[in-house]
């Protein structure tokens, strides 16, 4: 790519180093943010930076939100005392879009993979653990993704859970094997929500 000014190509091969843009859409970006005004440029920079120095994870749920704690903890509209555990943010962002579930989440930010060396303390579990023994909780609903890791995840929290008396449940497998809930449409994620059974 010597054909472009050295800093077009730093800039075309930060872009293409993100997640989804291969080097043909990290070009067009570069030029496309080449060409964008000034003052566009350094709003979008502005936003980058300030995102990542504010973002952090919210004290009771571990999402992430740039306040102390997040929109859905905070308010009095949700139910406390029913937790859905979720492997990531994004996955928490689909059960929102569906406008049907009025309990409250906890984010893992990953799942038990033995085979990535991932294990039980790589994850929020700890952190959920300690909610369940402070908070009145009643239900704790496991939403991982029907993947091997999420499978794991989910029979290794439930196994935690229940000598607290606590019920667990898991989501029904409406949600196709290996599905990442966050690409699922909402009517089977609301289906696999309501058919939970116990665990
Ligand atoms: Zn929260």
């Amino acid at each position: 790519m010597d054909y472009y000014s050295s800093q077009i190509t730093k800039l075309i091969e930060e872009l293409s180093a993100l997640p989804g843009i291969g080097s043909k859409s990290a070009q067009r970006l570069a030029f496309h943010i080449i060409n964008m005004p000034q003052e566009r440029v350094d709003n979008l920079a502005h936003t980058i930076t300030e995102a990542k120095k504010n973002i952090r994870y919210c004290k009771k749920c571990y999402t992430l939100t740039d306040k102390e704690l997040c929109p859905i903890c905070e308010s009095t509209k949700r139910d406390a005392k029913t937790i859905m555990v979720v492997e990531n943010t994004r996955d928490m962002a689909a059960y929102e879009k569906t406008g049907r579930y009025e309990g409250i989440y906890h984010v893992l930010h990953g799942a038990i993979s033995p085979m990535l060396g991932i294990g039980p303390s790589d994850i929020k579990l700890k952190e959920l653990m300690m909610r369940l023994s402070e908070e009145e909780v009643q239900e704790v609903i496991i939403a991982t993704n029907s993947s091997l890791e999420g499978e794991t995840t989910a029979m290794y929290i439930s196994k935690l859970i229940k000598p607290t008396g606590i019920k667990v449940t898991r989501i029904a497998s409406g949600v196709p094997v290996g599905g990442d809930l966050e690409y699922i449409d909402e009517v089977t994620l609301l289906r696999a929500l309501e058919g939970r059974i116990e665990l």
